[in-house]
């Protein structure tokens, strides 16, 4: 790509990816963002009322995240997050019943054997049956797994002796937040690359990782200040209108010529610049997102984080353990996934209630609630539904010189940092391969 003009129209995490990439391999990279800022669905903004700055939701990666944890590697903020050196979750129910996963040192997939043999909101039989519905998954291998795309993997479950109450208290532990769904309607393959890629793999794979400051912390200034040592630039608060392999035109009337361009749009937009790039609406559908932060005088939950499993709660952050804000009271983030429900409640009336479950599952009777703010987004994820695989196009389109990123091309991730960053490499990639680079 030495000296080839890229043009990425998009800037979050996968036309970051996708720029720096190009920019790696010598080509003068320009990157478009319609907002004023990079990072896409991973921001941080000042919240009005408060004046706190928070993310558009709380964000987690983990071990399994190479490709994501590379790029802030390069990018040089991996020193703004922090990872846990081993899985440690625990979960609980309203009644006070606990679970702890963990990852022991043994090597993978033992690791998880201890600590879900004692885990303890499944019964002993439940357990069980779960360790053989794990076994017959790990015995499908990639391509078994691919094949149960169009299948639900609750009804996957449920076929293979699983019953509501497992799948509530332990399977859609892994599977809500990491796919944004229930596992009644989540893909099996997806759900199953997920537990493979995370549980089974690798020891280090489900260790939870999260960022130490706001998100745009990690790659705003930083990607922009890459690119500028790279000989490349971004041009942010501009829309790109139109795409061709040519370049492409924004919404100020510039024209920006290339000789190959990423589009890392959402879907819609991508089809909107460049109709020929994606004759056929993937039709994937969304699913949203729900954060509630709630500012208390005293420090009321005493880990970093928990799962509570048959509460709205769902996930806890403690934030002020996280980026030190908040002290000496407590700030807590209430992370929701597919918050169907939440979506059409008033703020204030939904931080009241989080606000009430949290003192139904904390010792917070005499905490005083200071402040709260409620983050909602209707299109958080693509919506990982059975069938989805086939709906993902690859980074190649018809048109050649013209390429697609995004966390929702086929990168065989759920909509994640992770699966956007991935999808900015192979799109450079793709494009790097028709132009006969050295990438080929
Ligand atoms: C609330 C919330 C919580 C989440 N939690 C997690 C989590 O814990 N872990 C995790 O891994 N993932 C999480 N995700 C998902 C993750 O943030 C996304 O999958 C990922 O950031 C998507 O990146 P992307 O680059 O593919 O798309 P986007 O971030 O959507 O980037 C597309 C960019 O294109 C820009 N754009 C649009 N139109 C134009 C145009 N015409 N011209 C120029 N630019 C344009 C947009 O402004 C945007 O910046 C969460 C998402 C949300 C919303």
């Amino acid at each position: 790509m030495r000296g080839a003009r890229i043009v990425v129209a998009g800037g979050g995490l996968a036309g970051i990816a996708a720029a720096v990439e190009a920019a790696g391999l010598g080509a003068r990279v320009t990157l478009v963002e319609r907002r004023p800022f990079l990072g896409g669905k991973a921001f941080s903004f000042t919240d009005p009322r408060t004046g706190a700055e928070i993310d558009n939701g709380q964000h987690v990666h983990l071990g399994c995240c190479t490709a994501y944890i590379s790029l802030l590697d390069r990018l040089g903020s991996i020193g703004l997050t922090a990872m846990q050196p081993a899985l440690r979750v625990d979960v609980r129910d309203r009644a006070g019943t606990h679970g702890v996963l963990i990852a022991r040192r043994l090597p993978a997939p033992l690791h998880m054997g201890p600590s879900f043999a004692r885990y303890g909101l499944l019964s002993p039989a439940e357990r069980v049956r779960a360790a053989r519905a794990l076994t017959a998954i790990a015995a499908l291998g990639p391509a078994g797994r691919d094949a149960l795309d169009h299948v639900a993997f609750g009804e996957w479950l449920r076929a293979h002796g699983q019953r509501d109450a497992a799948i509530e208290r332990f399977w859609d532990v892994v599977i809500l937040p990491t796919c944004n769904d229930r596992s009644d309607r989540v893909s099996a393959a997806l759900a199953m690359f997920v537990i493979t890629e995370g549980l089974m793999r690798t020891r280090g794979g489900a260790s939870i990782g999260w960022a130490l400051a706001g998100l745009s912390h990690l790659v705003d200034a930083p990607a922009r200040r890459l690119l500028q040592r790279e000989g490349g630039r971004v041009v942010s608060g501009h829309a790109v209108t139109s795409a061709d392999a040519g370049g492409v035109d924004l919404d100020d009337g510039t024209r920006l010529e290339a000789d190959a361009v990423v589009l890392a749009l959402p879907p819609g937009r991508a089809r909107a610049v460049a109709p020929g790039a994606l004759p056929v609406d993937p039709a994937l559908g969304e699913s949203p997102i729900v954060n509630v932060h709630l500012w208390y005088d005293r420090p009321v939950l005493d880990r970093a984080v928990l799962a509570v499993v048959d509460s709205p709660v769902q996930w806890m952050f403690d934030r002020t353990a996280i980026t030190g804000e908040g002290a000496p009271g407590q700030h807590l983030a209430l992370s929701l996934s597919a918050a169907r429900a939440e979506m059409g409640v008033p703020r204030p009336e939904l931080a009241e209630h989080m606000d009430r479950e949290v003192r139904k599952l904390l010792p917070a009777r005499n905490a005083v609630l200071q402040a709260w703010a409620v983050t909602k987004d209707a299109r958080a994820t693509f919506a990982p539904s059975p069938g989805q695989a086939a709906r993902r196009p690859a980074a190649r389109t018809p048109v050649q010189g013209l390429v697609l990123a995004g966390t929702w091309t086929a990168t065989g991730w759920p909509a994640t940092m992770e699966g956007a960053v991935r999808s900015g490499l192979a799109a450079v990639h793709e494009a790097a391969r028709q132009m006969g680079g050295e990438r080929a």
